[in-house]
């Protein structure tokens, strides 16, 4: 029901079951012969919203902190500004011992981290790449939502990190959003030592966190060609010798191969258009799957990752299918490439990337 992407035997994989070959399908398109061409991306019909948004029916492994150790990654949101039932706003939850940390906090990304799991009370810590809508929308849920007792009743202060201008936005929501804790408290719902929210604001690239075994650093990346949106910033997350570059949105941009080589997971943004030639103002502040794949061959991350889809505009420009994305990034990288899905998740040991997509919690939620 899983696969492995051996970190002593890169990318070799166990499939084990036929109904893998489905989720496989996209990974392997461009080698894809006979036996799996029944089964393109077309036929997957497992979608992130089939799982309960429930933490106590939650089947997802998320569900349970990693061995000591171990790190886990999950895809919240593989999303992009477009409105998308299939990929939410983007959001990555890591896992580390018993910490919840969230990375972004895209569109719906608290029903995400549900139904993998884990309480909105248990969420550690936040952190923000840039202030773009698609990555900040979700700061006064994940907050509000985790001190209502019902919802994991956060103890303590919720915690958000990140590049200049963190304060702002932190203290902005905490002023907009004063009546929900004055009612509440009021209401004998929540205490009011519960309700706090506090910027952790960081003007210096560098490491800006570090507990409990866990490092964050931040890089500077590149959102726009005139280089105007400002901060836009990367992540790289060490663990017990595990690591995780997140690209942040960003144009294929030095810093991540930089900070990005050798890590275990690397995710990438990426946007393609099937007129590769069409809406340059989007693609120019983006990566492309070609130049990602330019990125890949240089960083040599152990496995790299697709998150942040921007692949085409519903109703208005084409994207591009799953075996194209591949096929693109071919072109510049001989290595596995995975397209995140909502849901998906890696878990980091000592020898392994174990990763479970859609289909794999499907078939965990038939057992
Ligand atoms: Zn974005
Ligand atoms: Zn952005």
């Amino acid at each position: 029901m899983k696969h492995f992407f051996s970190t002593s035997r890169p990318f070799a994989r166990t499939v084990v079951t036929g109904a893998l070959l489905l989720s496989l399908t996209a990974v392997t398109a461009c080698t894809a012969t006979g036996a799996q061409e029944g089964e393109s991306s077309s036929a997957r019909t497992v979608s992130a919203n089939d799982f309960p948004v429930n933490v106590t029916e939650s089947i997802h492994p998320a569900a349970n902190a990693p061995t000591e150790g171990d790190l886990r990654v999950t895809l919240l949101g593989t999303g992009s500004p477009i409105p998308s039932t299939d990929r939410f706003g983007f959001s990555v939850l890591v896992q580390a011992g018993e910490k919840n940390y969230v990375i972004d906090a895209g569109r719906g990304a608290i029903i995400r981290l549900i139904q993998a799991g884990v309480e909105a009370g248990q969420v550690d810590g936040l952190f923000l790449t840039h202030f773009h809508s698609d990555h900040v929308i979700s700061i006064d849920d994940l907050w509000m939502t985790g001190y209502v007792p019902a919802f994991g009743g956060r103890e303590g202060t919720f915690n958000v990190y990140g590049p200049e201008g963190v304060s702002n936005i932190v203290d902005n929501v905490r002023d907009a959003f004063q009546n929900d804790i004055d009612v509440r408290v009021a209401d004998g719902e929540v205490q009011r030592d519960t309700t706090g929210i506090q910027a952790h604001e960081f003007t210096e690239d560098g490491v800006i966190f570090d507990q409990d075994g866990l490092q964050v650093t931040m890089f500077d990346v590149q959102h726009d060609p005139a280089n105007v949106i400002k901060p836009s910033k990367g992540f790289r997350i060490d663990y017990n010798g595990k690591s995780v570059l997140i690209s942040g949105d960003t144009i294929p941009h030095e810093n991540v191969v930089t900070y990005g080589k050798d890590v275990d997971l690397m995710l990438h943004e990426v946007a393609a258009f099937q007129d590769r030639n069409v809406l340059p103002q989007v693609i120019s502040h983006h990566t492309t799957p070609d130049q990602a794949g330019e990125i890949f061959a240089e960083a040599k991350p152990k496995l790299a990752v697709y998150t942040h889809f921007v692949n085409g505009i519903p109703g208005k420009v084409e994207g591009i299918t799953d075996e194209e994305m591949i096929s693109r990034t071919k072109e510049n990288y001989d290595g596995e490439v995975v397209l995140g899905e909502d849901l998906m998740s890696f878990l980091i040991t000592d020898d392994d990337i174990e990763v479970t997509d859609q289909a794999d919690l499907a078939e965990l939620a038939a057992e």
